[in-house]
């Protein structure tokens, strides 16, 4: 492991075989329809490339990125629009891929946003939960694995954009944030 993690919480192995998983449900899920999956940058990329390729069903990919103001290990609540989307979403079978729902106010900026665009229906797929610090509920239709209130980075995740090309997930120790040892 890298030494600037305290402790690895999912290897490259448990996440590979989670993945594979969750496509297997999407892709039975969406039987005998096609998918818009929307992935939300930057932190989702690793976790959709793998996704799409355990989706059986036909599918067209995209993304958006979005800003949301406050310090980097706390999000504030007020979402902006960085990259939009470079089609309508009316009629499509969407599916959300984010990287984590922690307090879910990204997550429901995005979905009120995408759901006033006539999709004709939206879903959300998320790598981890952080349920514990939720302020706004949110509907997670798939998620990989419910996560406890720790700060992690690899597969996707960052810090200081850090660490996402990790293959596994670890726990970032909190000197890393908090600065001194
Ligand atoms: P929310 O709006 O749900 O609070 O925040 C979601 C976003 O916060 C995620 O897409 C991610 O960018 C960031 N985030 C929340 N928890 C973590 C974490 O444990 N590690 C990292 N690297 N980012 C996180």
């Amino acid at each position: 492991m890298h030494p600037d993690g305290e402790r690895i919480l999912f290897t490259g192995e448990q996440i590979q075989a989670r993945v594979a998983g969750l496509g297997a449900e999407i892709s039975s899920d969406y039987k005998d329809k096609e998918l818009l999956v929307i992935g939300i940058l930057k932190g989702a990329i690793i976790f959709l490339s793998d996704l799409v390729r355990s989706i059986t069903v036909p599918l067209y990919y995209d993304f958006m990125a979005v800003s949301s103001y406050g310090s980097s290990t706390e999000s504030s609540g007020v979402v902006r629009i960085l990259k939009d989307l470079n089609q309508s979403i009316e009629n499509c079978h969407v599916l959300i891929v984010e990287d984590i729902v922690d307090t879910g106010l990204t997550l429901n900026y995005l979905v009120e946003n995408l759901k006033s665009r006539g999709p004709a229906s939206l879903k959300v797929c998320t790598l981890l939960d952080k349920p514990s610090r939720r302020k706004v509920p949110v509907k997670i239709d798939y998620n990989g694995f419910t996560v406890p209130d720790e700060f992690l980075v690899g597969y996707g995740l960052d810090y200081n954009g850090r660490y996402r090309n990790f293959p596994y997930i670890m726990v970032l120790s909190r000197r890393v944030y908090e600065g001194g040892n």
